[in-house]
């Protein structure tokens, strides 16, 4: 019996985390392979909402072969309420994913123009056809949620020839909302927020939301974040008071880390804001791109999810995903939203952009105005360079300013040598590996790619 006695599916928290995969879905909508798909929530006055009203522009689930892939979508929704204002558009719209996740046999990945929906055939046979009952759902969850939502009315558009002038208007607003934080700055508040709404997904990670960082997921600005947490105070977005500073260039405060502590349940005890390395901020699954360390050149590599090709330390943007997510602080894994690319604190303990040698053209330009202009032409895309080696050569010849920390020893190529015939990857959930001078380290949970594995008898003692 369903929690709706229209809906053929059951619909509840437990369902959220529920993957399907290629093989179990009807049908795709959106994801890595479709040029047309977004999500947005505009707050409109309450004479332009029509409460409850679904529209579906296009062809809907049941007119759709089964196994459809990359299958253009828009949600368009459209919300009016006395408390309802712009500033919780971004909000409201990002829990667009956890409804949707509420649904039995429906997935529902990312935000905003990166959305990836699917679908099972299972709930498909059970009757769950139409994007009209997806609306409904969606209808009831978000005013039953969000009780200051008095009107709500969507717009489904699946038809590519008929999404364009809402795809622009979309891009249009999330350029508006993630440039109204710029400017602020995280010594002027005393107030931080966080945000737990992906610990369905990875029960260790907390988004700090500063001034200065936008949240993973490139979705809730700190602006959109202090909204949340005002009109939706038992809600996933909460405040964090910021405390002391205990380090200014990492980004340490005794109020995130007690706040990070408390809802991570202990798993999580420091976080250092602006840094990769030692406690860097944790990664669920939902983050924009990934700035990943490429220790051949002591640099930062940074990469999008909309990116396909290979990365110039030959992996691909799924397999620096699936090293930086779920929950953890993994050293050199760092995952980031496009907006926090363009902060004046972005990785700053490490260098900033100083450090950063590699990123997809397509990012470089949507961030160049926000780069020192002198590092513009020296950090390398993949129209640059296709290798380490390349990359290497490019940085040499720019005087890119990693260059001078390299110490010949410790950049020497690796030997000339044959490519490697496969990369070797340790996966372990522990493991423990003697290390001299009687230490030994422990890896837990570790997945570990290498190029080469070189494994040479200790010298002996004299
Ligand atoms: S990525 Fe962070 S801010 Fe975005 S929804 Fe998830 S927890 Fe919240």
């Amino acid at each position: 019996m369903s929690m709706f006695e229209d809906i053929p599916v059951e619909v509840g928290v437990i369902y959220e985390g529920e993957r399907i995969r290629g093989e179990e879905l009807q049908v795709e909508l959106g994801g890595p392979k479709c040029d047309y798909k977004f999500e947005l929530v505009r707050a409109k006055s309450m004479d332009e909402v029509e409460d409850g009203k679904i529209t579906i522009i296009g062809p809907d689930i049941k007119d759709m072969k089964e196994g459809t892939r990359y299958q253009t979508l828009g949600i368009y929704i459209e919300v009016a309420g006395k408390e309802v204002e712009e500033e919780l558009e971004g909000v409201i719209e990002r829990r667009t994913h956890e409804f949707c996740n509420f649904i039995q046999g429906f997935m529902h990945l990312n935000q905003r123009y990166d959305i990836w929906l699917r679908l099972s055939k299972k709930s498909f046979q059970s009757g769950l056809n139409s994007l009209e009952q997806i609306g409904k759902v969606l209808h009831r969850l978000f005013k039953s949620e969000l009780p200051f939502i008095e009107k709500l009315q969507i717009t489904f558009i699946t038809d590519p020839n008929k999404i364009a002038e809402r795809y622009k208007e979309a891009l249009e607003v999330y350029d508006a909302r993630d440039a109204r934080a710029r400017g602020m700055k995280d010594d002027k508040v005393e107030t931080f927020y966080g945000c737990a709404l992906c610990q369905s997904f990875a029960p260790s990670h907390v988004c700090v939301i500063t001034p200065q960082r936008f949240s993973n997921c490139g979705a809730i600005s700190w602006f959109d974040a202090k909204a949340a947490a005002r009109v939706d105070p038992k809600g996933p977005v909460f405040e964090i008071e910021k405390g002391e500073l205990l380090d200014e260039a990492k980004g340490e405060y005794t109020g995130v880390n007690e706040a990070v502590k408390k809802k991570s349940l202990g798993d999580v005890e420091r976080v250092w804001l602006y840094t990769a390395f030692g406690y860097p901020h944790t990664s669920c699954g939902c983050f924009e791109g990934s700035a990943f360390y490429i220790p051949e050149v002591d640099g930062f590599g940074l990469v999008h999810r909309g990116f396909k090709d290979m990365t110039v330390n030959g992996l691909t943007y799924v397999g620096i995903a699936d090293s930086t997510a779920g929950g953890r602080q993994v050293d050199g894994f760092h995952g980031i939203s496009i907006e926090y690319i363009r902060s004046p604190k972005f990785l700053q303990a490490d260098g900033g952009w100083n450090r950063v040698v590699w990123l997809p053209a397509e990012i470089k330009e949507r961030v160049k105005e926000f780069m020192p202009a002198e590092l513009v032409e020296k950090i390398a895309t993949e129209k640059d360079v296709a290798n380490i080696d390349e990359l290497r050569s490019f940085l040499k010849e720019k005087g890119h300013p990693v260059v001078e920390g390299w110490k010949a020893e410790e950049i020497k190529p690796i030997e000339a040598a044959e490519a490697p015939t496969a990369v070797p990857t340790l996966r372990a959930s522990t493991a423990v590996i003697p290390a001299a001078g009687g230490f030994r380290i422990i890896l837990k949970n570790a997945k570990i790619h290498a190029e080469k594995v070189i494994i040479k008898p200790a010298p002996k003692k004299e």
